[in-house]
C-alpha cells in the first residue's frame, strides 16, 4: 500500500513515512493510492467482536506490512485502554431511528482521543524501530492539545510540547494539559492568541536548523493515520443498527471535514452509507461551498462550539480530490485560488460531492435549544458540538434510514454553555473528578520564536 499526494507532485510514501511526514512536499495531503474493500460478508462479521478487532480488521489493510499482525494487535489494544467504556464508541438512541454515537470517552473527552491515542502508539513503535527521537510541537485552541499530551505522555522516544494562548483556554481544557507530571510533557503557556500560537508553530516548521536539530513533527488534523483511525467507528456503529442489510446515514460536526472524510472513506470501502451530513456552526464555509459551490472564507466568528470555528477546512481538500476524479493538479489550482482569496467548484465536481455529502448549519439559539430540548426530552446532555449535530441530523433524517449522529465531545468540556442553555453544570466524569485537586506544571513564555525554540532545545538537551 502506497500513498500518494492530492496535488500529485510529492514523493509516494509507505504508511509509515505518511505518518511520520504529515504534510507532502507539494503542500498536498496523503491519500492511499487505491481503497481497499470490505466485502458485505466482512462487515457482516463485524456484528458482535469488540471495538479493538474490528479496528483491527478495518485499518490492517492500509498500513502495507508496516508492523506485524501481534505489533498492530498490540498498538490498538495500548491505544484504547485508556477508554472509561467498554464499548470504546457506544451508540444510544436519541429518538425513532436517530442514534448518538458517543465519542467522548477516551482520556479527553473528546473524539480526537480516538486519533490521538493511536497515533502515539504508532509513532512509539515506529520511533523505537529505528531508534530515532522527534520532537511533537503543536498549537492548540484547547482540544487538540490536551488530547496529543494524553496520548504521547510517558513514551520514551518522544517529547511533546504544546503552546496555548495564556488565559484563553476553559480551566477544564489548561488542567488537561499541566497536570501530567511525566518529564516529557511541556505544556507552554503563550502570550498572545490561538493565531500567535500557530504561527509559532509554524515558525518553528520553516526555521530549518532548528526543525533537523530537534527532530520536529507534527500530528494535526490532516495526518492519514487519524483519518484512519477515525474510519472504525463508522462500521462499529453502522453495523449495530443493521449494516450490511441496510443502509444507515451519518450527521457529523464539522471543522477541519477529518472526521467527515472517514466516513466517506468508510463508504468507499464498502460500508453502505445513504448520506454524510455536513454539520457546521454560525462558521458555515463548508455549507455554503456544498449548497452553492462557492468557497470564500470570511472571517471567523466565536462561537459556542469553538472546536468548529474554522475559516479554512484543510481536509476538505481530499474530498476535492476524488470529486476532481483524482486530478492532483486540478486540486493544486483550486489550492492557488484559495490563497489568492477563494474558489468555485465546478459543476461536475460539486455533482460529485453531492452524491455523497449533504449540509446543513446551525445558529447559536438554535445550538442553546438544542441542547434545552434533549435535555428535557430524552436526558441526553449534549455538547454544544454535538447539539449542532441533532439539529441538523433531524432535518435530514429520511424515514426508513437510521441517522447516526456523532457525539464529539462531553458536555463537561463546555461547562458554561451547557449550564445556560439546560440549567444544569455537567459534572466531570468520575475518572477525572480529581482534576482540580491536581498539581498544575506549565511554563509561561513571551510570543517570541527564540524564546520558545530555546526552551524546546534546553528540554531536549540540543
Ligand atoms: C475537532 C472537533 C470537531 C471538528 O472535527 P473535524 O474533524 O475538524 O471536522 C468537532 N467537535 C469537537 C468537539 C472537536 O474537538
Amino acid at each position: 500500500m502506497k500513498y500518494i499526494s492530492t496535488r500529485g507532485n510529492a514523493p509516494v510514501l509507505s504508511f509509515e513515512e505518511a505518518m511520520l511526514t504529515g504534510l507532502a512536499r507539494d503542500g498536498g495531503l496523503y491519500l492511499p493510492e487505491s481503497i481497499p474493500q470490505m466485502s458485505k460478508a466482512d462487515i457482516a462479521a463485524l456484528e458482535g467482536v469488540s471495538y479493538e478487532e474490528a479496528a483491527f480488521r478495518v485499518m490492517w489493510p492500509f498500513l502495507g506490512g508496516a508492523f506485524t499482525e501481534d505489533e498492530f494487535r498490540g498498538i490498538i489494544e495500548r491505544a484504547y485502554a485508556g477508554f472509561a467504556h467498554d464499548a470504546r464508541a457506544p451508540l444510544v438512541q436519541l429518538g425513532s431511528g436517530h442514534f448518538l454515537l458517543e465519542l467522548f470517552h477516551g482520556p479527553t473527552l473528546a473524539f480526537k482521543d480516538f486519533a490521538m491515542q493511536l497515533i502515539g502508539q504508532l509513532f512509539e513503535a515506529s520511533l523505537t524501530r529505528s531508534g530515532n527521537r522527534v520532537c511533537i510541537v503543536g498549537a492548540t485552541s484547547g482540544d487538540t492539545g490536551s488530547a496529543a499530551i494524553e496520548a504521547f505522555r510517558g513514551l520514551e522516544a518522544v517529547d511533546v510540547f504544546i503552546l496555548f494562548p495564556h488565559g484563553r483556554v476553559s480551566e477544564v481544557q489548561r488542567r488537561q494539559m499541566t497536570t501530567p507530571s511525566e518529564d516529557n510533557v511541556h505544556a507552554l503557556s503563550v502570550t498572545g492568541h490561538f493565531d500567535d500560537c500557530q504561527a509559532r508553530v509554524k515558525d518553528m516548521f520553516n526555521d530549518f536548523a532548528f526543525r533537523d536539530a530537534v527532530g520536529l513533527a507534527g500530528v494535526n488534523s490532516i495526518n492519514w493515520a487519524r483519518v484512519l483511525a477515525q474510519v472504525v467507528y463508522y462500521f462499529t456503529s453502522a453495523v449495530s443498527v443493521g449494516a450490511p442489510h441496510r443502509s444507515v446515514s451519518f450527521t457529523v460536526p464539522t471543522g477541519n471535514f477529518g472526521d467527515i472524510f472517514a466516513g466517506y472513506i468508510a463508504k468507499r470501502m464498502g460500508l453502505p452509507i445513504d448520506r454524510l451530513v455536513v454539520a457546521t456552526n454560525q462558521n458555515d464555509i463548508l455549507h455554503r461551498c456544498l449548497s452553492q459551490g462557492d468557497y470564500t472564507p470570511d472571517g471567523v466568528i466565536p462561537s459556542i462550539s469553538p472546536s468548529m470555528d474554522i475559516q479554512v477546512s484543510s481536509n476538505f481538500e481530499r474530498a476535492l480530490y476524488y470529486a476532481y476524479g483524482e486530478d492532483g493538479n486540478a486540486v493544486g489550482q483550486l489550492m492557488d485560488e484559495l490563497k489568492a482569496g477563494g474558489f468555485k467548484v465546478s459543476q461536475g465536481a460539486l455533482e460529485a460531492l453531492r452524491e455523497s455529502f449533504d449540509s446543513g448549519n446551525c445558529s447559536e439559539e438554535e445550538t442553546r435549544a438544542t441542547i434545552a430540548r434533549l435535555w428535557n426530552g430524552t436526558g441526553e446532555l449534549l455538547c454544544p458540538h454535538s447539539a449542532v449535530g441533532v439539529k441538523v441530523a433531524e432535518e435530514h433524517h429520511a424515514p426508513g434510514t437510521p441517522m447516526i449522529t456523532l457525539a464529539t465531545a462531553h458536555p463537561a468540556k463546555f461547562p458554561d454553555a451547557v449550564e445556560e442553555a439546560s440549567g444544569l453544570r455537567p459534572p466531570l466524569p468520575s475518572h477525572m473528578a480529581d482534576l482540580y485537586d491536581r498539581s498544575e506544571r506549565v511554563t509561561r513564555v513571551e510570543n517570541d520564536l527564540t524564546a520558545i525554540e530555546d526552551i524546546i532545545k534546553d528540554r531536549t538537551g540540543h
